[in-house]
């Protein structure tokens, strides 16, 4: 008799739990594309509604919708954007994919470590190697934070950013002063230009330069640069930091709009504008913070979802979750990352953990049992 046909892989989606969080870790679309390979696919009730994705379009796209208890009773892998609130009810059997910040919480992964939870978090994907871009959620998550900055900036500020010549004369356009040029202040940097604003830009990592340039944007020349270290800037020293803050300080008082957007891996966001440079600038002027959270900001005082007006007039947005609120562009990239990871992992239909793998030795943060991604192991010994 030939052996029972394996059951397909189930994959589940939690519907996020935050208020302000209003992607989903999969799109109908994403749902159909899983379907056709021959996964099943099992949808937490309402997971796509703050996005405008109805549980029946993911029902007409092949995918069961569950309540959170049937899900996870279903699931082999279960996907989301942050740490679940069920984090309690995973087992042995569970691989959890998300955007799980495992260098800023290693004692959560201690804890998915001990229940024996599979985690993989994109968040350490070796982004360089050229079959991981695909995956690469931090990329394009940060795209979509980078173009609402812009859009946040442009709307908060009471000028235009275009020269607009009308009868009654011409205006100049805005000036832009863009911190940070990863990901996210490169297409701030490109959202302002489209918007018709003229944009400076700062990174301290050398290499960004000519990305900046190459979109039309203008260098600020600091004095301070890093080479960049596997593609990443590293933490700069406290002489190197205090320069740079001081020169940048110097800097903001020439711009209508500054959006910040620095950021070193696993590590709080360095201060580039302090307050004495906020109370330099023209009343009018806008700042965004893009790095605003619970680690601070790029920005001193900016807070993530407040927005207030300094004594001198600059209104400084801390932006939060700006990738958030474009929840349907969002979620479609990430969906998207959700099915490469799903089809690189398991390419046959079935799971393979494979630690030697360079990409998987990024992703897999816990497996059985163990804390296996050295830099989190690092942490938790570090601080035992
Ligand atoms: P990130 O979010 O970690 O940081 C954002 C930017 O802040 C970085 O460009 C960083 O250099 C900059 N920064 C850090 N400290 C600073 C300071 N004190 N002052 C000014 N700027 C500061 O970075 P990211 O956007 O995720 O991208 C990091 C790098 O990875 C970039 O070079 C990017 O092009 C590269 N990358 C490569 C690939 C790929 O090869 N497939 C994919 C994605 C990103």
């Amino acid at each position: 008799m030939p052996p029972p046909p394996a059951a397909p892989l189930t994959v589940g989606v939690l519907r996020e739990q935050s208020r302000e969080e209003r992607r989903v870790a999969l799109t109908p679309d994403g749902a159909a594309r899983l379907v056709a390979t021959g996964v099943r696919v099992v949808v937490e009730q309402g997971a796509g509604q703050a996005a405008w994705f109805s549980d029946e379009e993911y029902a007409a796209a092949g995918a069961q919708v569950a309540p959170c208890a049937a899900l996870l009773d279903a699931s082999d892998v279960v996907v989301c954007l942050h740490p679940p609130a069920v984090l309690h009810a995973l087992r042995p059997r569970h691989v959890l994919v998300g955007l799980l910040q495992p260098l800023l919480d290693p004692r959560l992964m201690q804890r998915l470590a001990d229940a024996g939870v599979t985690a993989l978090s994109f968040d350490t994907l070796p982004r360089t190697v050229s079959r991981a871009q695909s995956m690469d959620a931090l990329t394009s998550q940060a795209s979509v934070a980078g173009y609402k900055a812009a859009l946040v900036a442009a709307d908060t500020y009471g000028g235009f950013f275009p020269m607009l010549t009308t009868a009654a004369g011409t205006t100049r356009p805005a000036r832009v002063l863009v911190l940070g040029a990863g990901v996210a202040g490169l297409q701030a940097i490109a959202t302002c230009r489209r918007l018709g604003a003229v944009v400076t830009a700062f990174d301290v990592r050398d290499s960004a330069q000519s990305d900046i340039r190459s979109l039309g944007g203008t260098v600020l020349d600091v004095g301070v640069t890093v080479v960049s270290e596997g593609g990443y800037a590293r933490q700069l020293t406290e002489q190197e930091q205090a320069e740079l803050t001081a020169a940048v300080a110097d800097s903001v008082s020439g711009f209508d709009v500054v959006i910040t957007t620095a950021q070193v891996p696993g590590r709080p966001p360095p201060l580039l504008v302090p307050a004495e440079a906020l109370a330099r600038m023209a009343p009018g002027s806008v700042v965004v913070d893009g790095t605003a959270g619970d680690l601070g900001g790029n920005v001193e005082g900016s807070k993530a979802g407040t927005t207030y007006v300094t004594d001198g007039g600059v209104t400084l947005v801390g932006a939060g979750a700006l990738a958030a609120q474009v929840p349907r562009a969002a979620s479609t990239a990430y969906a998207r990352n959700v099915v490469a990871l799903v089809g690189y992992l398991a390419p046959d239909g079935a799971l393979a953990v494979d630690l030697d793998d360079e990409v998987q030795a990024g992703l897999v943060i816990t497996h059985a049992g163990r804390v296996v991604h050295p830099a989190v192991a690092a942490l938790l010994e570090d601080s035992a």
